[in-house]
């Protein structure tokens, strides 16, 4: 809940106006795991809160470890199950968290976009996802990268977004937290109020390519997109990345760097060049690192900061979506 949230249920349980902050404090600063624990508030309000409302903490239904160390989570959300990954590295704790269960957006080399879409996540569902991971003390960032489309969950994960940079809650630089999206429908809406940094799934340099794996180009155009992020400033806090898969024989060739820097020219931003997990029943393949290195110092000469992310947990079925997929089809059964 968001503070304003937290206001009405507190107006509700006729505690003093204050209170909202106190309930802010014990679930986002101290992190309680019962109402019992809100130890400020009388016995008399903290039953009356019991009996209306709950924490809504939920554990991860299931963990798997990568030989890397990276740790991918499946929390039960909507009916369903969700995916969430840790990878710590040397300097940094980064969480992946989904938004929706399943997607609409049905793109090509998405597991998730194979599901369909089941539901929209809640702010709660998407906050549980952070708050039950036992690793939550060590996080310094998170990406919205996970199941889903955040933007088309706007609502939600704007709720989310609040809680975890607002003093209030979390109290995080919007620095630490990334929202990755296709370019949908609240990408506007992003912009104007948000400023957390921002991640752009390209993955084509023209439009015939891009609708060819990507349908939702229909809806959201990538020139449409582009010239949106052209009219505001990326070059001080804010940060916008451009995410292009390279696939084999798809978009791989010097000619697409060479169209990928022409495109992005004159927009501040950074380029992360990414290898393709295989999936099954796509046709799409990845290509060496060798091609990708190839690509990446094309775009590097044309002073497009680009870099080949690192693939982590590839042994646990990083990629995402395959996890949940294999579960809620077992759920399903
Ligand atoms: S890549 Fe993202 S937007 Fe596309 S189907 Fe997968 S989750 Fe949805």
């Amino acid at each position: 809940m968001t503070l304003e949230e937290l206001a009405t249920v507190s107006s509700e349980a006729g505690l003093p106006v204050y209170a909202a902050k106190q309930l802010a404090d014990w679930l986002y600063k101290k992190k309680v795991t019962s109402i019992a624990g809100m130890t400020n508030i009388t016995a008399a309000k903290r039953n009356w809160l019991e009996e209306h409302y709950e924490i809504g903490l939920t554990p991860p239904a299931q963990t798997v470890k990568s030989t890397d160390g990276t740790l991918k989570y499946v929390f039960p959300a909507s009916g369903a199950f969700v995916e969430t990954v840790y990878i710590p590295s040397d300097d940094r704790a980064t969480l992946c968290v989904s938004s929706q269960v399943g997607c609409k957006m049905s793109c090509l080399f998405c597991m998730t976009g194979k599901q369909g879409f089941t539901a929209d996540l809640t702010a709660n569902e998407i906050m549980n996802q952070i708050q039950s991971l036992p690793e939550n003390d060590s996080l310094t960032n998170i990406v919205f990268m996970g199941m889903g489309e955040p933007l088309d969950n706007t609502n939600e994960v704007f709720k989310a977004l609040e809680i975890l940079t607002e003093p209030y809650g979390y109290g995080w630089s919007p620095k630490r937290i990334t929202v990755s999206t296709i370019g949908a429908k609240g990408l506007k809406r992003f912009l104007d109020e948000s400023s957390c940094h921002l991640a752009i799934s390209l993955h084509a340099t023209n439009p015939k390519d891009r609708i060819s794996i990507m349908p939702a180009e229909k809806t959201f155009p990538m020139f449409d997109l582009i010239n949106l992020i052209k009219q505001y400033d990326f070059s001080h806090q804010r940060r916008v990345s451009f995410e292009y898969i390279v696939f084999k024989d798809f978009n791989d060739s010097p000619q697409h760097a060479l169209a990928l820097a022409g495109l992005l020219k004159g927009i501040p931003c950074r380029v992360n060049l990414i290898r393709f997990h295989a999936i099954p029943e796509t046709p799409l393949e990845g290509v060496d690192l060798k091609k990708m290195e190839q690509f990446r110092d094309i775009l590097n000469e044309r002073g497009v900061i680009a870099t080949i992310r690192t693939s982590r947990g590839e042994d646990i079925f990083a990629a995402c979506g395959m996890l949940s997929t294999a579960k809620n089809k077992v759920k399903k059964s």
